[in-house]
């Protein structure tokens, strides 16, 4: 099934339901004027010439724009290409001369950011876009431009499309280096989404609050397509997340599941005002993104009613998710694992170096196979191949299965610190800080050291009011972890350097505290 098919066929069921909700925008759709809107976007964009297989940009934050733009070059076959809100210059000329974008549509502004005046500064220097709508400023125009053409001629584009052709470009979080492309099919990101939303049980009654950007596939296809498949709503709190604002929106609009990377969560149930708000709606929900560490998981579940909440594994190379944790799973397998192997896919765990499969209970570079796996890195063929090899996407995760097939992820190969010969994996380390009561979030990394190759440092983000010495935490930690595990540097921080899908850039604090402790 092509995407359009999908979405055709859901308000064929569901016309009268609601579809999109944004809040702050003031914007409610079902999914019958969802379509409608949908088409005449998918009409503005073949009166500006687009066809099938051209590239087409979207650089917003979360808006319902979005949405229909999502939806609209899906119908006509164009690629949509996912530009990441927070870029600057640098990062979006890449992207854009990268992926040989035709039309790009722009959010006016985002935060501090003029996007119009950044627009017209590289616009000397690069070739791409050959065309701009300016969200406000030209999208009534482009509106109206596409009145000229009928309905038969989006038809007409649609029925021959194929479900395996390319449908989006989406930018990796960037977390370990440049962001790739990894281009995705219609047959890729739609049925990863349909399986998301299986496992979460979703029907037309349900309304998923999406804080998660749109320009990650957490947002687009774990929110989105997961949706669109079963007829639920998809609730759009703001352009950017904000935890208040997060939590009003589930009590206020009756969310039945909620979505975040773990610092989003965090967040929420850090805020000074969190009883405050009602979560009796939410049933379910998703954490995904990054280690999601087994406390917060608990309290989630606990404090924020979200009982059958899972996890996801996954990456933007694999459309995204290859594991999640079923909502009847046993609550320590729930909390302490990413679940299990998702429908139709396979997942194996290797050495790094020769590549033979582990036994179970062995640590290994886990590697993931079947429909989900990308078309490839758009224009990258090295790093495609590399990344790529019989069918396997290696996923550059440290990650160990036990005998029932739950999978823990262990760390990002490359994070993994070597203290003396001796592999530390940070997350064991974190996930022990964390339980400190004035501890709100903590992130360990390793550190260059003359004795041993690498230290362990903690950076840590306390509690409010908490004010807590390293001697002390070192103390804590004395007789709980082993001694060479316990950080010998300690930073204390009000927050960590962060991508914006919300992924902590360790290779960012790395740097920094190298070159701090000299
Ligand atoms: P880049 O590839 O550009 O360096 P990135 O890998 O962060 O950035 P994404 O595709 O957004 O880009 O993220 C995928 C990665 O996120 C995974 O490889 C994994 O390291 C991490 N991840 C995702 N979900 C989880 C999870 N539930 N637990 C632990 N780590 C996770
Ligand atoms: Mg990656």
């Amino acid at each position: 099934e092509t995407i359009s098919q999908s979405l055709r066929s859901t308000v064929q069921k569901f016309g009268t339901r609601e579809a999109l909700v944004m809040v702050t925008q003031n914007y409610r759709a079902t999914y019958a004027a969802l379509w409608e809107q949908v088409e005449q976007v998918a009409k503005g964009l073949l009166a500006y010439g687009i066809e099938a297989g051209d590239r087409v940009g979207i650089w917003s934050p979360n808006r319902y724009e979005w949405v229909l733009v999502q939806f609209a070059t899906a119908r006509i076959g164009a690629i949509l290409v996912n530009i990441n809100p927070a870029y600057k210059t640098n990062d979006l000329q890449h992207a854009l001369q990268q992926s040989q974008i035709k039309l790009l549509i722009a959010a006016p502004r985002f935060r501090q950011t003029d996007y119009v005046e950044m627009l017209e500064q590289i616009k000397p220097t690069c070739a791409y876009p050959e065309q701009t709508v300016v969200l406000e400023w030209d999208w009534q125009s482009f509106l109206d431009a596409g009145k000229s053409i009928r309905t038969e001629e989006v038809e007409a584009v649609e029925n021959s499309l194929q479900f395996d052709n390319p449908i989006n470009i989406q930018y990796t979080s960037g977390t370990t280096g440049f962001p790739k492309g990894a281009t995705l099919s219609h047959h890729n990101i739609l049925n990863n989404g349909f399986f998301i939303g299986e496992i979460l049980k979703y029907t037309e009654l349900d309304r998923v609050c999406i804080p998660v950007p749109f320009y990650h596939c957490f947002g687009m296809v774990i929110g989105n397509l997961a949706c669109i498949t079963h007829g639920a709503c998809m609730v759009i709190p703001d352009e950017s997340f904000d935890p208040a604002q997060v939590m009003q929106t589930v009590q206020d609009e009756k969310c039945t599941s909620l979505y975040g990377v773990p610092t989003m969560f965090i967040a929420e149930l850090d805020h000074p005002e969190f009883s405050k708000y009602d979560f009796s709606s939410l049933r379910t929900g998703v954490m995904a993104g990054a280690n999601c560490p087994i406390e917060t998981m608990k309290k989630v579940q606990q404090k924020m009613n979200m009982q059958e909440v899972t996890v996801c594994y996954g990456m933007t190379e694999t459309s995204p998710v290859s594991l999640q944790s079923l909502p009847d799973a046993p609550l320590d397998k729930r909390v302490a694992t990413v679940g299990t192997v998702h429908p139709h896919l396979e997942v194996k765990i290797v050495d790094p170096e020769t590549g033979n499969i582990l036994p179970r209970g062995q640590q290994g570079e886990l590697c993931t196979r079947g429909y989900s796996v990308m078309l490839g890195y758009w224009n990258m063929p090295q790093a495609t191949e590399q990344a790529l090899r019989n069918g396997w996407m290696h996923t550059g995760d440290l990650a160990v299965m036990d005998e029932e097939g739950y999978v823990q992820i262990v760390g990002r190969i490359k994070d993994i610190v070597i203290r003396g010969g001796e592999n530390i994996a940070p997350r064991e380390i974190e996930e022990f800080l964390i339980t400190h009561p004035a501890i709100v979030d903590v992130q360990v990394i390793g550190v260059p050291d003359a004795k041993y190759g690498e230290e362990v440092m903690a950076w840590v983000k306390l509690r409010e009011g908490h004010d807590i010495t390293p001697e002390h935490i070192t103390a804590y930690c004395k007789g709980k972890i082993s001694t060479y595990k316990i950080p010998k540097y300690w930073k204390f921080v009000d927050q960590f350097p962060m991508t914006v899908t919300g992924k902590i850039r360790k290779v960012e604090m790395r740097a920094i505290s190298t070159k701090e402790l000299g």
